[in-house]
Parts: structure tokens; C-alpha cells; sequence
């Protein structure tokens, strides 16, 4: 039989089929956010942030009692968990080693009655794990860096990736830095995607290193920008578009246009609170991500410091 086309039906995501366990659950104190008020958020985020989450193995960072309780940031599945989250098992792992993933709006409702604040996808879907289908040029600044440098690092990091035939989107983290994301088509592996961003953090270092490091090290990254390349390996995740953060304010990672980098204030700008209304009011900036995919060439000069 046909549902039901109430109102409310045509405007928006069928009605979750989750029964919630306190609703009222305060997840960020600061903000005054519930359970329940992140499970509307991810309602009206769905049909957006969907396509980066469905069916490809998810982290997710548990904060049973929000912001000021223990967190817990989780790979796998566990028992008692929610129906509609999905296990997803890995042939590289023991069968009673299963991932986390969704397939659809309950699944990620399931993530939310299980306090996951945070939602981080692989970079490749179970439909072959062994083929990334995006990479993600994380920005990091260290101490001192003034946020115009990181606007220009991430301006650099899309001139290299287009130099290299690929095409680049940008997001903010939600916490301290930005995410340049490139579409692949899956056709590499894990080491040639790795040694492609490796090769461009330490060509941008090599010719800008006051400004630029690509090691790890601490020490160096006072005043610099990390450009951590170390998301695109198997088994790394990086925080999803319009996923939450568990931060104070509900920071939310939010899908840019380029151009809005002009008057972007800072990596926390929009929020579980200023989202929805950005989403409804203006274009998605990611809109053409499915069809920029593009293969990765293979890295200009292989450099195995
Ligand atoms: P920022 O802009 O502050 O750097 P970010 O999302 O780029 O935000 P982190 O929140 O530091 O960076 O997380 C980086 C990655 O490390 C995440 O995508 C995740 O894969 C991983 N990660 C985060 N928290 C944990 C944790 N507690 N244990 C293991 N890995 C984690
Ligand atoms: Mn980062
Ligand atoms: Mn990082």
C-alpha cells in the first residue's frame, strides 16, 4: 500500500523509524542540543550529506553523555547495537571484527540514539575497499597561524590537485582547519593515492617551508601549516560533510563554494545551529562532486623520505 503523502512527508525525509531513548539527552550544554535536536539536524542534512556516508565503513566518536562526559572514538560494531546500523566486514579482518556503516536516514538515526557526535567516512566505499574514490588534504595550522594562511594554503593545494587533472572541493573541519576533498574515480590503490598526496605536502613544503610542513613533528609546526596527508591510507577516515563536531557550539564540517573563502571567518563558522537554513537558502557547493571524479594520475616524482 502507499504511505500515507501527509505534509510533511513531501517535504522532507520519510519519518524516522527510530524510537529514541531520552530525547532529551543534552549532547552539547553550551548550545542547549538534544538528541533529539541533532537527529532534526541530520533529517534536514540528509539528502546532502547522504551520498559522502551511505555504504562505506564510518568511525564515529561517542559521547555518551555529550560534551562533558567520557568519549570513545569507535571503529566497530558492537553488541546491542541499533538494527539499522549496518556491520560491514572487512576481508583484511577477523570475521568477528566487523566496521561500522549506514545505509540509509535510520542507520545514521541509529549513530545518533548511540551519541555518535561525530560521523567519520573512509575514503573508499564497501563497494571495493581497496579503491579510494576521494582524497582529503587536511590542513592543520599549528600555534600563530593567522586564518588568512590558511585560505591561501588551501587555494594552493586546489592549484596543485587541478595541475594534476583532478578536481578540488573545500570544507571547513568544524574544528581548527579546512578539508580539501578531490572526487576520484576508483582506479587506484591505497599506495598510490597515499604517495600522490605525500608527494604534493612535500613539494608545497619544499618551496614555501616557512609556511609549509608535511611531517608530523610537532616542534615544526609552530607558526606553520601541517598539510597532513595521512588521511589517504586504508583504513584512515576524516570527518564527514555536515557531519557534527564535539566541540563547544556543534561545530558542523560545511561543504564551500571557493569563492566563500573571500569572507569565511574561521574552521567553526556554521554550526548545527546556522546550517539548516544555509541549506535550504543557498545552492549546494558540492553539487557537482559525483561528476568531477576523476582518475589519479600517478604522482610526479615518487620521494620515499
Ligand atoms: P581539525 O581541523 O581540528 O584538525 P580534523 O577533523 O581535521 O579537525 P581531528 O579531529 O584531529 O582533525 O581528527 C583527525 C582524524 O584523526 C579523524 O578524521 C579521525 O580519523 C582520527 N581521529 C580523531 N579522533 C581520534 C581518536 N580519538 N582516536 C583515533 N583517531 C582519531
Ligand atoms: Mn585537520
Ligand atoms: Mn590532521
Amino acid at each position: 500500500t502507499q504511505a500515507d503523502p501527509t505534509p510533511k512527508n513531501r517535504r522532507g525525509p520519510a519519518p524516522p523509524d527510530i524510537a529514541f531513548t531520552h530525547p532529551d539527552r543534552v549532547y552539547w550544554p553550551d548550545a542547549g542540543i538534544t538528541k533529539k535536536d541533532l537527529a532534526a539536524y541530520y533529517m534536514a542534512a540528509w539528502s546532502r550529506m547522504g551520498p559522502f556516508i551511505v555504504d562505506r565503513p564510518l568511525a564515529i566518536l561517542r559521547c555518551p553523555d555529550g560534551l562533558s562526559g567520557p568519549r570513545f572514538f569507535q571503529k566497530n560494531t558492537w553488541k546491542g547495537m541499533n538494527a539499522h546500523i549496518l556491520s560491514i566486514q572487512d576481508p583484511m579482518e577477523k570475521e568477528d571484527k566487523k566496521l561500522i556503516g549506514v545505509h540509509d536516514l535510520d542507520g545514521l538515526l541509529g549513530l545518533v540514539q548511540s551519541a555518535a557526535l561525530e560521523i567519520h567516512p573512509w575514503e573508499a566505499p564497501c563497494a571495493d575497499l581497496e579503491k579510494p574514490d576521494e582524497l582529503v588534504m587536511d590542513l592543520d595550522p599549528g600555534e600563530g597561524v593567522a586564518w588568512a594562511q590558511v585560505l591561501a594554503a588551501a587555494q594552493e593545494v586546489r592549484e596543485r590537485l587541478e595541475a594534476a587533472g583532478l578536481h578540488a572541493f573545500v570544507k571547513t573541519s568544524g574544528g581548527k582547519g579546512l578539508h580539501v576533498v578531490a572526487p576520484l574515480k576508483p582506479h587506484a590503490g591505497w599506495d598510490a593515492t597515499k604517495a600522490f598526496c605525500k608527494t604534493l605536502a612535500q613539494g608545497m613544503a619544499a618551496d614555501t617551508p616557512a609556511l609549509y610542513v608535511a611531517t608530523i613533528s610537532k616542534a615544526k609546526r609552530q607558526g606553520r601549516i601541517l598539510l597532513d596527508y595521512l588521511r589517504n591510507q586504508r583504513g584512515a577516515t576524516s570527518v564527514a560533510p555536515y557531519s557534527t563536531r564535539a566541540r563547544p557550539g556543534a561545530p558542523v564540517s560545511m561543504p564551500l563554494d571557493w569563492d566563500e573563502l573571500k569572507t569565511l571567518t574561521g574552521p567553526a563558522e556554521f554550526t548545527l545551529r546556522n546550517a539548516p537554513a544555509r541549506m535550504t537558502s543557498a545552492a549546494d557547493p558540492w553539487a557537482d562532486f559525483n561528476t568531477a571524479r576523476r582518475v589519479l594520475a600517478a604522482p610526479a616524482a615518487a620521494d620515499d623520505s
